[in-house]
């Protein structure tokens, strides 16, 4: 019997490069796809010799078609406020043209389809935790909007593809993953106060740090995003760690597990920079029987290898 086939847009970013990990080892052949905006190829390095592995750069904003697929999973888009800062308009253009092409493929071949969406989508929350039902509080027209509305109208647009087309979709709203293969320049929290507690430099909290953050390691996130696939929930699900903390508590968890001497230093908050967010995982919990296991300590301490090569790759070159 052949393999599913399964389309990760994104494939080379750092969650898509670890969905594409797992599913080969799931037995899946898949083929990743990315313009190498922000992705980087040395992700998918080690899959160079997969026989079941492909990886095209492709833009997906413009049409594509790969051939007949089994799954796709449109990953694709810039996910920090960094680079969704710096590339504005790509990241409007990957959220609307992006996602009509690949719930196209998904449509023209009867693929499952599966997005990842975002806690971004509930904005600076009113609600807390946030439960799927909420409905958010976004600025529509703030520095995060080029990534919440494109979010927002992705969801958008994978719940019309649902309801006109009957494509098989699912919704995954992912809150702030980190892990191994995090860009160490991207600019999110965990990478920068990783480095600069290796580089012993102070690390920059923004505002007092008071505002709060729920961290979920890569392997968790990647364990629920594939349980979401298996289920037949149309509606949005949150797939995030629920254990809360101030940013100022997960930068003395990165001094802790680093062991650094480095001291902290405030700088400015970032506009619209939401207050607090934390998942309600009710929903993930009973329709998916998904907990996430890995807590901020235990994770950080598997990332540390990888932000210590990181670092030292960086100084070397
Ligand atoms: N943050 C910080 N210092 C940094 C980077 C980020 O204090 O060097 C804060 C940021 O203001 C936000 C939180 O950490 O409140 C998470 O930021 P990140 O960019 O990782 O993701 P977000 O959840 O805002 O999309």
């Amino acid at each position: 019997m052949s393999k599913p086939r399964a389309l990760v847009t994104g494939g080379s970013g750092f969650l898509g490069s670890h969905l594409c990990d797992a599913l080969l080892a799931e037995g899946y052949s898949v083929i990743a796809l990315d313009n190498l905006l922000t992705g980087k190829q040395s992700n998918l390095e080690h899959l160079r010799h997969e026989s079941a592995f492909e990886f095209r750069q492709v833009d997906i904003t413009l049409p594509f078609d790969c051939g007949p697929v089994d799954y796709v999973f449109h990953f694709a888009c810039p996910a920090s406020p960094v680079d969704y800062t710096v590339h504005g308009v790509e990241t409007l253009k990957v959220g609307s043209l992006g996602t009509f092409h690949a719930l196209e493929a998904a449509q023209k071949y009867g693929a499952m389809y599966l997005v990842s969406s975002t806690s971004e989508c509930y904005g600076d929350p009113l609600e807390h935790p946030q439960k799927e039902t909420y409905w958010g509080n976004v600025n529509p027209i703030g520095p995060r909007s080029v990534y919440d509305e494109a979010k927002r109208f992705t969801e958008a647009v994978s719940m019309a593809y649902h309801r006109y087309y009957k494509v098989d979709t699912r919704i995954a709203r992912i809150f702030n993953t980190y892990g191994p293969r995090m860009q160490l320049n991207d600019g999110r929290v965990i990478p920068n106060f990783m480095k600069q507690a290796l580089r012993g430099e102070d690390l920059t909290v923004y505002g007092d740090g008071s505002q709060t953050r729920s961290f979920c390691y890569v392997s968790d996130e990647i364990d629920g995003l594939l349980r979401l696939a298996k289920s037949s929930e149309h509606l949005p699900v949150n797939i995030g760690n629920p254990t809360e903390f101030t940013i100022l508590e997960c930068a003395q968890q990165v001094l802790a597990v680093t062991g650094s001497k480095s001291r902290i230093r405030h700088e400015a908050l970032p506009p619209d920079d939401p207050k607090q967010r934390r998942p309600d995982i009710t929903k993930a919990r009973t329709l998916l029987g998904w907990e996430p296991g890995v807590d901020l300590e235990s994770g950080l301490r598997r990332s540390l290898d990888y932000f210590r090569e990181a670092v030292e790759r960086e100084g070397r070159n």
